[in-house]
């Protein structure tokens, strides 16, 4: 029974990366095939980034509240009339749900990111439920909204489960398109030049706002992003803001010149052990 359980464990976790990994190159091919266009088109209910027109990104800061840091960001962000999305733990959430309540309270979307932070997609449904369910409930008692999203800790999900979760909860899943790695600490300078040099229109960018270097970071980050003539919403703004891609040409149908594709997503998923997310 344990080795049938483990296999099973093993199982679920490849599926889970295969399909993380497989899910861009999908959806690219969705976009473009359109070949059956009686079937109705399932609405997209994972983002690692959006189709956007216009320079609109969204900011997102992992794990949190942090007692010190993320008052800190706070101040930052207020400082820049910019909007982000923290995707808070609902452990931490229970600890300071003034700080929860102060991010929503300006402007900030707050998104559900587990409990405790497990590995979503190692675990039976009933854990998962109780994971998302609990910290459901404190992120309405701190701010009296509830969430729109979720963020599996380090991108790790199954397809079934964020099915069932979106059916449940109503949540959209988000991963992230642009992922500094600032949990590895690589410094203030590293976390900015990595994010100035992935960011481009509609990106969800990942950070944390536990980390004493990525806040160091923000103030020159933001003022570069801003330079650069990016504008900041949240993720469920970023969402709403969706524009259809422009299907490819089929090369059999007619004599049309096949224009050149632009990639839909550019998503860096990372791996189910990724400490990222
Ligand atoms: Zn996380």
């Amino acid at each position: 029974m344990a080795k049938y359980r483990l296999l099973l464990a093993c199982a679920a976790a490849f599926i889970s990366t295969f399909a993380l990994g497989a899910e861009p190159a999908m959806r690219h091919v969705a976009a473009a095939g359109e070949k059956t266009p009686a079937a109705p088109k399932e609405p997209a209910i994972t983002f690692s980034s959006v189709h956007v027109d216009g320079p609109y990104i969204a900011m997102t800061f992992d794990d949190g509240p942090s007692a010190v840091l993320t008052p800190k960001l706070l101040d930052l962000l207020a400082a820049h009339h910019i909007k982000a999305t923290f995707f808070v733990i609902g452990e931490n959430v229970a600890e300071h749900p003034e700080i929860v309540a102060r991010a929503a309270r300006e402007g900030h979307e707050i998104g559900n990111h587990s409990w405790s932070h497990p590995n979503l997609g190692k675990m039976s449904q009933e854990s998962v439920r109780s994971q998302v369910q609990r910290t459901d409930d404190a992120i309405k008692s701190a701010t009296g909204k509830p969430p729109a999203l979720l963020r599996p800790p380090y991108g790790s999900i199954t397809e079934r489960e964020k099915r069932w979760i979106h059916d449940e909860f109503g949540y959209e899943i988000i991963l992230w398109d642009v992922d500094p790695l600032d949990w590895k600490r690589p410094g203030p300078a590293v976390v900015r030049s990595r994010i100035l040099k992935e960011t481009r229109p509609g990106s969800i960018v990942l950070s944390h706002d536990i980390h004493p270097g990525t806040i160091e970071a923000m103030p020159s980050t933001l003022d570069e992003l801003e330079a650069k003539g990016f504008k900041f919403v949240t993720v469920s703004e970023l969402i709403g803001m969706a524009t259809p891609v422009t299907p490819r040409p089929s090369p059999q149908q007619g004599g049309k010149a096949p224009l050149k594709a632009i990639p839909v997503v550019s998503p860096s998923p990372s791996p189910a052990s990724s400490p990222s997310g």
